[in-house]
């Protein structure tokens, strides 16, 4: 167990990283924030919204700089920087310009920080993650990404929706990229310990193939139609992040689908995506061997060969 002071440093104070911060202090997730944001104008401003709300939430103290400084000997590093989706795009556009911040940002990072965790939410995520870990030389526990987190909270809050079930008592993971070769774990799903596929209860109804057509449809295009709507997506990925920050500072073992590196996990290796995992102090553990069905498990090959072909292309 760390020594240090539960000191969050979240690096782009953009709609992401700022609602990140705002999850965290209203759920009393960490105590110490650090913004840095190269957008001196824009880091000040969130930061002084932030903190105008500190009377009504749990105490926490929060900086903001345009100095990178401001992260030292944190805890947990955020990473939010970077380019995100017009309408248009899909994540892997943004590969590029992301990972040259990258390069940028994690040799300042080892610098100040050298005992932090790194959590990657810019995306590709599962790209990003892989880089930052080779970047960084951490060890592959104490870097991960925030990978399907996001898209399993739609997935059951959809099956939830359909069912007029409770989405709290909905276990159901989306595998694999975060991003357009995710791969929903039908086989594996459950409600109150009854595998969805044989749920068929009075006046809550049971999924038919083109429901879970649509589910996965609609799992998989939300970010698309948010941006569409809205310019990006923010709550729900900050309330997501804030979750994975609680299970690593609170030391909770939460099973989530964090994005990490997999070594020959269902022959699987050297390729950072999302497959249930455990997630404490320490970081990330290997993943949990979710059951998956011949089908589920080509999809995550897939989802696996598209996001080594996108790091192979970046050089790495
Ligand atoms: P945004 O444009 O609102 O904010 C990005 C911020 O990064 C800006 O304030 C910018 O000044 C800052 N920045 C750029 N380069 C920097 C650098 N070198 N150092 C420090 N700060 C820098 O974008 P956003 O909506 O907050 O999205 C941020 C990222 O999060 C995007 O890549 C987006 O695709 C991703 N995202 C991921 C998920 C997920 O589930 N993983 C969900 C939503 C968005």
């Amino acid at each position: 167990m760390s020594t240090l002071t539960n000191k969050i440093a979240i690096i782009g104070a953009g709609g992401v990283g700022a609602t990140i911060a705002y999850a965290c202090l209203i759920r009393g997730i960490g105590k110490q924030f650090a913004i840095y944001d190269v957008d001196r104008n824009k880091v000040d401003a969130e930061t002084l919204d932030l903190v105008h709300g500190m009377q009504f939430v749990p105490m926490a103290s929060v900086e903001g700089s345009d100095d990178i400084n401001v992260c030292s000997d944190s805890d947990i590093v955020v990473i939010t920087a970077g380019a995100k989706q017009k309408p248009g795009m899909t994540r892997m556009d943004l590969a590029e310009n992301n990972t040259a911040i990258l390069k940028q940002l994690i040799p300042q990072l080892m610098k100040i920080a050298p005992k932090t965790i790194l959590l990657m939410v810019t995306n590709p995520v599962d790209v990003i993650t892989y880089i930052a870990l080779k970047l960084s030389g951490l060890p592959r526990e104490r870097v991960m990404g925030s990978g399907t987190v996001l898209d399993s909270s739609r997935f059951r809050f959809l099956i939830a929706k359909r069912l007029k079930i409770a989405v709290q008592n909905v276990h159901a993971y989306i595998a694999g990229e975060h991003g357009d070769s995710e791969v929903p774990l039908w086989s594996s799903a459950t409600v109150a310990n009854i595998p969805l596929h044989e749920w068929a209860v009075a006046h809550h109804g049971r999924l038919s193939v083109m429901d879970r057509t649509e589910i996965y449809q609609n799992v998989r295009n939300a970010a698309y139609k948010i941006v569409a709507g809205k310019g990006a997506t923010n709550y729900a990925v900050g309330l997501a992040t804030a979750k994975i920050l609680e299970s690593i500072l609170h030391n909770e073992n939460r099973i989530l689908p964090v994005s990490s590196l997999l070594a020959d996990y269902r022959g699987i290796s050297d390729v950072c995506l999302s497959v249930p995992c455990v997630v404490n102090r320490n970081g990330v553990e290997p993943p949990l061997p979710t059951p998956m069905n011949p089908a589920e498990e080509a999809g995550l090959r897939n989802s696996a060969d598209t996001i080594r072909a996108a790091i192979r292309k970046l050089g790495f």
